[in-house]
């Protein structure tokens, strides 16, 4: 951020009020962990490891380094790596397709739906059809900005081919399918405690969940050297650990998810009720799903310049992602996607736009976020 700009009245998120909302308990944590001695796994990523399954209904949790690192885990344990095909979603946190390369195999991208922006199931489908060369080893779709992905259809999928389902559910804890929370549908599933999402450290972490007990085992030799046993590395393994600082803060912050997740969605109602016959798109909330509204994206022609106007009134906002994964420095030219190609993906990005919203959110912010959205079109020459 940069160091000449006022700090924002109202910013789009705010990780330091989620610290301080819950200051003492979080600094007492901490200091039992330094008190310990113990600052390498143990009782403290135990502990939380545990909490986080039984929240979930999963019945194992391996704390790791960050979200990244629990993607390639993940595809690792299930042995996906070279000249293997993992379909994903070009709308996601680079992170996700970094993950893919990372563990050596190959990301196919497939579109998303217009309205969600969660991986199509149909355009999956398609793309199976006619695979690019490779062995088709797993789909991976997002629960992007806190919204489940259509999960049955894309189970379905994912088992008429015998394919491992691995959900990216770095920005949905909490969200429910059909009355399940997410990552406990996939073979596995990837969280990120990344400061802003809704279960944030303040630092890095990430998990990776699962019921099958030798996939549990597995993804705990690769956080740690491969080590079946200490020194003895039976697999190729990485270190990529949870901190216990971390885990002892996530282990507070993990018992108000709910409420927060709760306040994030009485934000996303206000702001429905408020934005609602003006010229934008408001998000869309799949039937049979609990949206944990990590994000609250809106859709209008008028972006940018909406968004200058709200930064001139001192109200932040984000763009969740400006540049789809295939289009960046890094990919592009050189990333598979499938045969109906990324238009939707494509006509989305420069449109999106992320309204402030995080727990400590007051009522009055929202309302102020509001007046701005309407003041804005009232100035804005008619449209037709
Ligand atoms: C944040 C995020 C990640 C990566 O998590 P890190 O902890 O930053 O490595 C992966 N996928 C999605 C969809 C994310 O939002």
């Amino acid at each position: 951020m940069a160091a000449d700009r006022p700090a924002l009245a109202i910013p789009q998120t705010d990780p330091r009020a989620g610290y301080l909302a819950q200051r003492t308990a979080i600094d007492a944590a901490i200091a039992r962990v330094l008190d310990s001695g113990s600052y390498i796994l143990g009782r403290e990523v135990e502990s939380f490891e545990a909490a986080f399954a039984n929240f979930l209904g999963v019945a194992h949790a391996v704390g790791v380094a960050s979200g990244t690192d629990a993607i390639e885990i993940a595809l690792r344990a299930c042995e996906i790596g070279s000249g293997d095909l993992v379909f994903t979603v070009s709308h996601t946190a680079v992170a996700t397709v970094a993950a893919i390369e990372r563990a050596g195999a190959t990301p196919v991208l497939v579109d998303v739906e217009p309205g969600t922006y969660t991986m199509a199931s149909r355009e999956l489908a398609r793309a199976l059809e006619t695979p690019p060369s490779g062995r088709p080893a797993a789909v991976l779709p997002v629960h992007i900005y806190g919204q489940p992905a259509e999960l049955s259809a894309l189970t379905d999928i994912a088992c008429a081919y015998g394919l491992r389902l691995i959900e990216d559910c770095a920005q949905s804890h909490g969200a429910l399918y059909r009355g399940a929370a997410v990552g406990s549908f996939g073979d596995l599933a990837c969280f990120s405690f990344y400061p802003t999402k809704n279960l944030g450290a303040l630092g890095d972490g990430g998990m990776v969940v699962t019921n099958d007990s030798a996939l549990a085992t597995a993804l705990h030799e690769l956080r740690e050297y491969g080590w079946r046993e200490r020194y003895v590395s039976a697999s190729r393994g990485i270190n990529s650990r949870l901190d216990p600082i971390q885990a002892a803060i996530l282990g507070i912050k993990l018992r108000s998810l709910p409420a927060g997740n709760a306040r994030r969605q009485a934000i996303a109602d206000r702001y429905d009720a408020g934005l609602r016959g003006l010229p934008l798109v408001l998000p869309a909330r799949r039937p049979q799903a609990s949206h944990v509204f990590h994000q609250y994206v809106i859709r209008l022609a008028a972006r940018d310049p909406l968004r200058e106007a709200l930064r001139a009134a001192g109200i932040g906002s984000g763009v969740h992602y400006p540049v789809p994964v295939h289009q960046q420095p890094a990919y592009s030219g050189r990333l598979t996607c499938g045969p109906s190609g990324l238009g939707v993906t494509e006509r989305a990005a420069p449109q999106i736009l992320s309204l402030p919203i995080f727990p400590e959110l007051s009522d009055d912010a929202v309302d102020r976020v509001i007046a701005s959205i309407q003041g804005f079109f009232d100035r804005a020459p008619l449209q037709c």
